[in-house]
């Protein structure tokens, strides 16, 4: 394997430090660092920290690093991927981050550039770019998430409008949005990939209910989202009445190419290393076990994703399954956030301000239980792995080509 930059590559590189030197500050490891998140559980810490994601979103605008990959007829750099790779390299050594931002690009961004139209792209797509617009997913229902296409809210076609009625659930920083990306059926005859429709909904529209849901950090992550009566223009419609699966898939690709990056931040290796230290437990044999388990599983990620970079630099050798990467990086995760509360023994089960850093440990703790979730299950994970790494055969669907109204319903 080449893991090789070229000189072109080289410079950039020595450009994007320049840049961040100039704008941003290197992270101290500690809890001082605002990249970590919002400083407390309140909905005014997090609307803060949102705000700072926001500022630095523009700042990446405003010097031309926004939307590395998006073609330059909407405002991107029109650069490959590798660009984006060193870029977030030299980044994750700074205390800046877009948060949710960066996310939410690239599940937005995808099918309103692939299916939308030019009215569309032009309206939508710079507020995207420069953070402006706050924007989030809705697609999962109480009965529809990793079958995503079983979903049941409805919307009904009145004139130049449709009628939305139902619910979605696990909506990330819906809260905070000023629009969404709605997937409703618009169809229930056909079968149950066929009849769905992809919105863009104004959040702002009466009828639309958003309630925060406050997860076991603390913290309201994601809400709840009501539909009652909700009016969409037929203008918002992406891809065609009835042909939204084409477009969503658009979107969980994307997403799947979102999941599996990244390895040794400040809860990596070195910070349970330090926090072994600090405990004085580096001479316990188990503790030890663990250290050791933690830093091979971290170098382990790190190779899988040189192998990634050197496959986007030069297209040698097979691309790791992003599936492999996000179920491995979970479960290090897992091992290594265990590892860290039984350092710190009797402190461990203390929390927020009460516990060591901050009750830091403890959050990222908590917080593992979403990642086995989020972007697709680990169990939906090994069945692609099952499909596309070890060429299974495909997961069977009975439901497939059944009319949607005589499935059966969650
Ligand atoms: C942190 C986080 C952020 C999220 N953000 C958003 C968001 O912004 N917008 C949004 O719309 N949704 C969001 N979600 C929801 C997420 O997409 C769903 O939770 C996910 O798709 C799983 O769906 P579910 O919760 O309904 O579980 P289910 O699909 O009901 O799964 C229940 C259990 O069954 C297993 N299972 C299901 N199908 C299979 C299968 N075929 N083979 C084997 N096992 C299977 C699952 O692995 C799981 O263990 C988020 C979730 C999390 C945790």
């Amino acid at each position: 394997m080449n893991f090789d930059e070229s000189p072109e590559e080289s410079a950039l590189r020595a450009e994007i430090r320049a840049f961040l030197d100039a704008n941003a500050t290197v992270k101290t490891g500690t809890e001082a660092d605002w990249s970590r998140g919002p400083a407390d559980d309140t909905e005014d810490a997090a609307r803060a920290y949102m705000e700072r994601c926001r500022a630095w979103q523009k700042v990446l605008f405003d010097n031309g690093w926004a939307g590395i990959t998006w073609p330059t007829e909407f405002g991107g750099r029109g650069d490959s991927a590798a660009v984006a790779v060193i870029f977030g390299q030299e980044a994750s050594r700074y205390d800046v981050t877009n948060g949710f931002i960066g996310a939410v690009q690239s599940l937005v961004g995808p099918p309103i550039m692939r299916h939308g139209t030019p009215e569309q792209q032009a309206r939508f797509l710079p507020g995207l770019l420069d953070g402006s617009v706050n924007w989030c997913q809705l697609f999962s229902e109480p009965g529809a998430g990793s079958d995503l296409a079983a979903l049941s809210t409805r919307a009904v076609r009145d004139g130049d409008s449709f009628i939305v009625n139902g619910q979605k659930v696990w909506n990330t920083q819906a809260q905070f949005a000023d629009w969404g990306i709605l997937v409703a059926r618009t169809d229930p005859d056909a079968p149950k990939h066929k009849g769905i429709t992809f919105f863009l909904l104004d959040m702002h529209t009466p009828g639309v209910e958003v309630r925060p849901l406050v997860q076991a950090t603390g913290q309201a992550h994601f809400n709840e989202v009501f539909f009652n009566d909700v009016v969409i223009p037929v203008e918002n419609v992406v891809g065609g009445i009835n042909e939204g699966w084409a477009v969503t898939r658009t979107v969980l690709s994307s997403e799947a190419g979102m999941i599996g990056s990244g390895a040794g931040g400040s809860n990596g290796f070195s910070g349970v290393l330090d926090l072994a230290r600090r405990y004085g437990r580096t001479s316990d044999p188990v503790i030890r076990q663990g250290l050791a388990d933690a830093y091979a599983r971290e170098r382990m990620l790190q190779l899988l994703g040189l192998r990634m970079q050197s496959f986007i630099l030069n297209g040698r050798g097979n691309p790791p399954d992003p599936s492999v990467m996000k179920n491995y990086m979970v479960g290090a995760a897992e091992r290594r956030y265990d590892l860290a509360l039984e350092i710190e023994g009797a402190d461990g089960m203390l929390d927020k301000v009460d516990a060591p850093q901050k009750g830091f440990w403890q959050t990222n703790h908590m917080g593992q239980f979403g990642s086995r979730i989020g972007g697709g299950t680990n169990e939906v994970h090994r069945n692609m792995i099952a499909e596309r790494a070890l060429g299974l055969p495909r997961d069977i669907q009975p439901d497939k080509d059944l009319p949607w109204k005589d499935i059966l319903k969650a």
